[in-house]
Formats: structure tokens, C-alpha cells, sequence
């Protein structure tokens, strides 16, 4: 090696021995579907759910491919799918031609007793085909290793978590009055949730886990404690079979992201949820809501997509963490960028 390329190599070197340990998700924006991907202070990479079948799957692989570019990578170490609706796991089979995973997380074998399960047998054929011989399968209560940081199962095959974590397990006054509802018999009640903990930060993500189960998780104590960043659960309340508020209002994110679709998610009843989040700091959104009005939207610099689904330019937005709990959300559409201290 030559003198000056030498120099080069130090001085990158000493950049990265510089640069803070930071935990980054990108919420890719995948038309109302999820696809989370993750990155650990340690550089272990995690995507959680890898968007929709068939044709979309071209165009939500894609999406997921520049994030990995944007993050540098050309791999992921794993796939965490939530549960086995085609906006979670349809793109598995086209996700994993990009991001040649090692390791496949999910919560056991598809139920057809369960709604929405009844005719997915090729789509969960396609992604046992990826999957087969490198499946872990998850219960409430489990961990997984993750390089820096800390990943616990909340929440898998309809059971949560027996313990409080996350300094969790206090009487939550929000049970009170809370509104019961009556066991979800989809495949969303199966929904695999994970807490991804970076010392002060942590992020939550039950992909479309339903009410019932929220509730249990938050009633009579919440388990879960305080978290710094909630991925609204079910695309943003999805037709209110998620957000029980007893839940929302327990965890007390400081920001919420809603990775909704177009004309998915996030109602303006969802939105007014959210709004009563005790200090709330942040609420960003993959989409603008085009079924409601700018009252009940983020302010348009904290949403990555503006356009319907067809123009769509499926914008990220990125989160960088680091271990203090100070955290900074940026949007991938405008760059705009907000820092939200350790407190
Ligand atoms: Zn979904
Ligand atoms: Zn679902």
C-alpha cells in the first residue's frame, strides 16, 4: 500500500473510531405495509417484516434495498417477521434476493383457524422456502442477542409477556375505564412484538398486534414500562383493532411513528390518540392520511410521503439513537430533522 492511500485508511479509521455507537431504524415506507430495518451499535442488522406480494414486492424490495444502501449495508443479518399478513411477509421471498438473510424469526406455524389465514398456503409456502433450516420461533419472553443492543419478545402466538420489563410492572391507572374488546380471532392477534433496547433509548414494534392483547400487556400493570419510539401499532389503529389507549397512554412514547398507508391507517380518531400521549414530543408519518384533514395529520415536514401510492417515491425515515436516550428523526422526502434530548 502506497504512502498516501495509508493515510486514507488511518483517517477513515479515526472517523469511525469517533463517530458516537448509534442504534438506526429505517421505517421504509412500503404502501401501508411494515418493513422496519434496524441496526444494531454493534452493526448486526434486523429487518422487522418485508412488505407485500406480487407485484408490490418488486417495488417494496426495492424500497428496502436503498435503505440498506443508505445504511451501508449489503446484508441483514435477520428477518423478524411479525405475522403472515401479505403486508408483512409477501415480500419475503423478493426482500431476501437483496438482503441474503442468515436468520429468520417469526411465531411458528400458520394457523388456518385464524381469519385471513384461510388460502395463504403459497405465501407461506414461498417464505417457508426461504426460511426452512434457519427459523428460530419465538415466544413471549424470549431474547435474542443483537450487537449493543437488546431485544426481548413482548409478545408471540397470542400469549405476552408473564414479567414486566424495562422497569415496567406499576398498577396503570389507564385500566380504569378502558374499553375492553372481545379476543381477535385474526392472524394480527398471533403478531410477534419486540422491544429493541439501546440503554436509555428503546423502540417498540408489535407490528398489528390487536386490542385484546394490547391490553394485556398494559392491564392491570403495564409491562412494558416507558418507551422512547412507538411504530403505531397496526399501521396507525388500523379500523381500531389496535390502540387501545390503556397501552398507548401507559408506555408514554415521546414520539410515534405511524408507518400508514395512503388510505391505511392512522383515521383522525387514531391521530386524536395519539395526541394524548402525556408529553408527547413527536408524531411522524410514512404517509400523509388522505382520508382526513391536516388537523388530524403530522405537520407536513414530518411526513416522508406526500403523493398517492402510484407517484409514490416511498421515502424512509430514519431514526439515529444513541445510548443517553437522545434521539434524532429524520425524513427522508426533505432532510428535515429533529433531535429529541435525553431526559
Ligand atoms: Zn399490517
Ligand atoms: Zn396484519
Amino acid at each position: 500500500m502506497k504512502l498516501p492511500t495509508l493515510m486514507v485508511v488511518f483517517a477513515l479509521a479515526l472517523m469511525q473510531a469517533s463517530r458516537p455507537a448509534t442504534l438506526r431504524i429505517y421505517v421504509v415506507d412500503v404502501e401501508g405495509g411494515g418493513a422496519t430495518l434496524v441496526i444494531s451499535p454493534g452493526g448486526q442488522s434486523m429487518l422487522i417484516d418485508s412488505g407485500s406480494p406480487g407485484t408490490a414486492a418488486e417495488r417494496d424490495s426495492k424500497r428496502i434495498a436503498d435503505a440498506m444502501q443508505a445504511a451501508g449495508l449489503t446484508r441483514i443479518n435477520y428477518l423478524f417477521t411479525t405475522h403472515y399478513d401479505g403486508d408483512h411477509v409477501g415480500g419475503a421471498p423478493a426482500a431476501n434476493a437483496v438482503a441474503h438473510f442468515e436468520r429468520f424469526f417469526d411465531h411458528g406455524e400458520m394457523d388456518p383457524k385464524w381469519e385471513q389465514n384461510r388460502g395463504i398456503e403459497d405465501r407461506y409456502r414461498a417464505y417457508l422456502e426461504i426460511a426452512n433450516g434457519k427459523r428460530t420461533i419465538l415466544k413471549a419472553g424470549d431474547t435474542i442477542p443483537f450487537a449493543g443492543a437488546h431485544l426481548d419478545v413482548v409478545a408471540s402466538q397470542g400469549s405476552v409477556i408473564a414479567k414486566p420489563i424495562n422497569h415496567g410492572g406499576q398498577t396503570n391507572p389507564f385500566c380504569a375505564d378502558a374499553e375492553a374488546k372481545e379476543p381477535n380471532k385474526t392472524e394480527n392477534s398471533q403478531s410477534t412484538g419486540v422491544l429493541v433496547t439501546y440503554n436509555q433509548f428503546s423502540f417498540l414494534d408489535v407490528g398489528d398486534l390487536t386490542w385484546d392483547k394490547e391490553m394485556a400487556l398494559a392491564c392491570p400493570t403495564n409491562k412494558l414500562g416507558r418507551v422512547s419510539l412507538l411504530l403505531a401499532t397496526h399501521h396507525g389503529f388500523f379500523n381500531d383493532q389496535s390502540g387501545a389507549p390503556a397501552l398507548l397512554w401507559a408506555i408514554q412514547p415521546r414520539v410515534v411513528i405511524a408507518n400508514n398507508g395512503p388510505r391505511k391507517g392512522m383515521a383522525a380518531n387514531a391521530y386524536d390518540r395519539i395526541q394524548k400521549v402525556r408529553d408527547l414530543e413527536g408524531l411522524w408519518q410514512s404517509h400523509l392520511a388522505l382520508a382526513t384533514d391536516a388537523a388530524h395529520n403530522a405537520p407536513e415536514d414530518m411526513i416522508a410521503n406526500l403523493d398517492q401510492s402510484a407517484d409514490c417515491k416511498g421515502n424512509w425515515i430514519r431514526i439515529d439513537a444513541q445510548a443517553n436516550g437522545s434521539f434524532d428523526v429524520t425524513n427522508g422526502r426533505n432532510k428535515v430533522s429533529k433531535s429529541y434530548r435525553a431526559r
